[in-house]
């Protein structure tokens, strides 16, 4: 793609790195087909290489963003289905991380947007803030006929107050239950602290019982994602934070690997050698923690997973949803599935395994109509497969999922768990026998 930036543009770090990155794109419109939002309105500025186009000519234009272009670039869902399709390697999703930071710097929104953006960069990331905003949520579901659609509809789906009272497991350090074979740092999260307090407990019995044992650092649950994704380029100083954190722990050799339960989450630690590469004192110590970090799925399957004793029967049938964090974003694709086989489950993927839910970060808050849609075409497809239970690696689209399917949405790691002697996981109490029955 040929571009018109000047050479006082150029002149600055970022804009030179966007400039090669549109020029590698040749307009082939490959991408077009994989995009969910091209999918639902076939408008070539709700496609990959439309919002290539709009971008490039935001940048090159330096002056405030168009509110059609805007529009364009907010319905996209950085699901990275375009990137997995491109044949010439354009790295989509660095474009439209900037474009975001340069919309959010730069561009009016109206004051109800601002306002629902704010509040979700400012709650989100804390699990305090976010169990209060619950425990409000239900004292104002009596009067919720006032709301609108959305919020009636995310009050419904809005876990138990008691259900998100504490946050994941309480100890810092859990040694390894077995032979024992190394040490991993497991990032808590944030909103996972609150709405799927099982996982990280899951995760951190499964870890312990392959051998490793598991340090959670108190002072890293947030991994900055929900605020990069909304363009606030704030959220560097919560990264270098993060960075300075388990760098310092890994050069002392506490753990070698960070093990993160989250694909989202994944996704964005990875890239942290990205976003502080320009940055002399941390480019080195972020590029060790984005080459320590590693998806629990990748984590279990490279370490060799112990083989489960045959606790659960193979007539537990599954269905694998890959969210996109992980497959586009990670080149994750069979680890999940195969430590299920693996454990004795029936694994079913579904025909739009490729497919985004709509979930994506706080797209389904900000962007309801085209998430609904999406979501369900996800369970749809998801229902299809014949089922008994949904198994996915990132709480965002597990969330997602749940309001259009009929049968229980867990972690991967939960069934794993479970399928290893743990817990049933509470979304299959009464529909699944308990393993230690089964064990007898
Ligand atoms: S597939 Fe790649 S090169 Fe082709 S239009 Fe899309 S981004 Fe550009
Ligand atoms: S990231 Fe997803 S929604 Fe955005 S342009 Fe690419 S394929 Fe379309």
């Amino acid at each position: 793609m040929q571009t018109r930036f000047s050479a006082a543009q150029l002149s600055d770090p970022a804009t030179r790195a966007m400039d090669a990155i549109l020029r590698k794109c040749v307009h082939c419109g490959f991408c077009n087909a994989a995009c969910p939002t091209f999918r639902l309105t076939g408008d070539e500025l709700d496609s990959p290489r439309g919002r290539i186009y709009l971008i490039k000519d935001m940048l090159e234009g330096g002056t405030m963003p168009a509110a059609s272009a805007v529009t364009h670039i907010d319905r996209c869902l950085s699901c990275l289905a375009c990137t997995s399709a491109c044949p010439s390697g354009v790295d989509y999703m660095h474009l439209v991380d900037h474009a975001r930071a340069v919309i959010h710097e730069s561009a009016p929104r109206n004051p109800g947007a601002v306002l629902l953006r704010s509040l979700l960069a400012a709650v989100l990331p804390h699990p305090r803030r976010l169990r209060t905003l619950v425990v409000l949520g239900h004292a104002a579901k009596f009067m919720s006929t006032w709301f609108p659609a959305p919020a009636r509809e995310w009050l419904e789906f809005l876990p138990a107050p008691e259900d998100c009272a504490s946050a994941s497991p309480a100890d810092d350090f859990s040694p390894a239950t077995s032979k024992r074979r190394g040490s991993v740092a497991l990032l808590a999260g944030c909103v996972q602290q609150v709405f799927g307090r099982e996982i990280n407990a899951a995760s951190v019995r499964l870890l312990n019982g392959a051998g490793f044992d598991v340090h959670l650092l108190p002072e890293v649950a947030c991994c900055g994602a929900i605020e990069h994704h909304l363009g606030r380029t704030s959220v560097l100083g919560r990264i270098r934070d993060n960075v300075r954190g388990w760098d310092r722990r890994l050069k002392e050799g506490q753990f070698s690997t960070i093990v993160i339960n989250a694909s989202g989450c994944g996704t964005m630690v990875k890239d942290y050698a990205h976003l502080l590469s320009g940055e002399p004192k941390l480019a080195a110590d972020a590029a060790r923690v984005s080459g320590a970090a590693a998806d629990i799925s990748e984590f279990l399957c490279d370490a060799g997973f112990p083989h489960a004793p045959p606790v659960i029967p193979r007539y537990v049938v599954v269905a694998c949803q890959n969210p996109c964090s992980m497959q586009h974003g990670q080149n994750i694709r069979r680890q999940p599935a195969d430590l299920l086989r693996h454990c004795g489950f029936s694994v079913r993927e579904s025909a739009d395994d490729h497919a985004c839910c709509g979930s994506a970060g706080t797209y389904n808050l900000l962007q309801g109509a085209f998430a609904s849609k999406l979501g369900r075409q996800k369970g749809a497809a998801l229902r299809a497969t014949g089922a008994q239970v949904i198994a996915s690696g990132n709480l965002g689209c597990m969330l997602q999922i749940r309001r259009y399917v009929d049968i229980p949405v867990v972690h991967t790691v939960q069934l794993l768990d479970w399928a290893s002697g743990g817990p049933l996981p509470s979304q299959l109490s009464g529909l699944m026998p308990e393993s230690s029955s089964l064990r007898h």
